[in-house]
């Protein structure tokens, strides 16, 4: 393949998008989830990853000096899990103003009731337990995930499963803003809204697990709801988390129970020797096997994927402002692309009355 600078390189492949919100550090589910597909598609996509600070105070607004620390330590778990800055963008949400005016013009092309329906908006109101009290932003921030998506265009987007209602509302808000303001005809095929629409209609493409079970074995594995083992966890955590995994058995001659045991999802998930699992699966129904033992080989396998990220994390800890340096030039490079795509909106709306740049310092 021919050499290029990183940057002009990354223009002819598909575009992807996609990111996580600073309300904790990152967590195996998001491994499975979505960084996996995120570490095999940086050589073959144009890969834009946000941290969607802005969206973390939809649930902590009064705690903002964490998130800031929290935006710093997720894009730190991106540098550690292999993200490769040089061919992918790292960049902090806040800092890209153009999100927050597309969120302003999405906002008017989609319903309240068809917000309120969203599964995920419920989901999240009683898991996080809301209650009735979430402020307003709680309801703008899938609206803002809209925005923070087609700011860049992108073909695709990794995801959990629990964004799929997210993403098909930003395919609908896609199509509806294209035959709104640029001539797409509304019954328009996805590919024709990429060819004449300012916005293509991305795709979400979940990841190998599309929901991880957290620790608890209620819940998915969830940076808000302490059941979860982190990327950044020491082998010691890994091996204290995993022994509390709940099993639900009460002695090791019991008869074990496989299906909705967090312990074989995360084998399942985590164990590449699959004849080794399903020999320890096998025992453990027949009460042969106690969970120590299972538990035991789980932390060493989650241990084993775990250590070369420690690795870079200790390097990146030993130049704090090396993780600065690619929040500062990814976020350079986003606005280029968000000033872009807010351009073309604008123009398509007939709002394209000065154009400006956006210059960081
Ligand atoms: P929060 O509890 O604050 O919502 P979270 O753990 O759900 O945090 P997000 O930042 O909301 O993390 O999600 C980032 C990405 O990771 C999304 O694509 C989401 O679908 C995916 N993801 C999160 N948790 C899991 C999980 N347990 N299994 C699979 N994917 C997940
Ligand atoms: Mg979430």
């Amino acid at each position: 393949m021919a050499m290029t600078e990183p940057g002009t390189e990354q223009t002819d492949r598909p575009r992807l998008l996609t990111g996580d919100t600073p309300t904790g550090r990152l967590h195996l589910g998001h491994y499975v989830g979505s960084i996996e597909n995120r570490l095999a598609q940086q050589g073959s996509h144009d890969c834009y990853f946000i941290i969607a600070n802005t969206h973390a105070l939809t649930t902590r607004a009064a705690e903002s000096h964490a998130v800031r620390d929290d935006t710093v330590s997720i894009a730190t778990d991106y540098l550690a899990a292999g993200i490769d800055p040089d061919r992918s963008t790292i960049f902090i949400q806040s800092e890209v103003p153009a999100i927050a005016e597309l969120t302003w013009f999405f906002a008017m092309l989609i319903g309240y009731g068809r917000l309120m329906r969203n599964p995920t908006v419920k989901d999240e109101i009683v898991t996080k337990e809301l209650g009735d009290s979430y402020p307003f932003g709680f309801l703008m921030y899938p609206v803002g995930q809209i925005a923070d998506i087609l700011a860049f265009r992108p073909a695709v987007v990794p995801v959990g499963e629990d964004q799929l209602p997210h993403i098909e509302m930003t395919r609908e808000v896609a199509r509806r803003f294209n035959s709104t303001y640029a001539g797409v005809d509304p019954q328009a095929g996805d590919k024709q809204h990429a060819a004449d629409g300012v916005f293509p209609v991305p795709e979400a493409v979940v990841g190998r697990v599309g929901r991880l079970i957290g620790t608890d074995g209620k819940n998915k594995m969830s940076k808000s709801l302490d059941n979860a083992i982190y990327l950044s966890d020491t082998a010691k955590q890994v091996a204290k988390k995993c022994n509390r995994i709940f099993t639900g058995r009460m002695s090791p001659t019991d008869p074990g129970k496989i299906e909705g045991n967090p312990l074989w999802d995360y084998h399942d998930a985590f164990n590449g020797d699959k004849t080794e699992v399903a020999d320890m699966k096998q025992r453990y129904r027949e009460g042969k096997i106690g969970d120590g033992d299972c538990k035991k080989r789980l932390a060493e396998v989650i241990n084993a994927l775990l250590e070369p990220m420690r690795g870079r994390r200790a390097a990146l800890e030993s130049d704090p402002d090396s993780v600065t340096r690619v929040l500062h030039t990814g976020t350079a490079r986003a606005n280029a692309v968000a000033e872009e795509t807010l351009w073309l909106a604008k123009s398509a709306m007939g709002f394209d009355f000065f154009r400006r740049q956006v210059r960081l310092s």
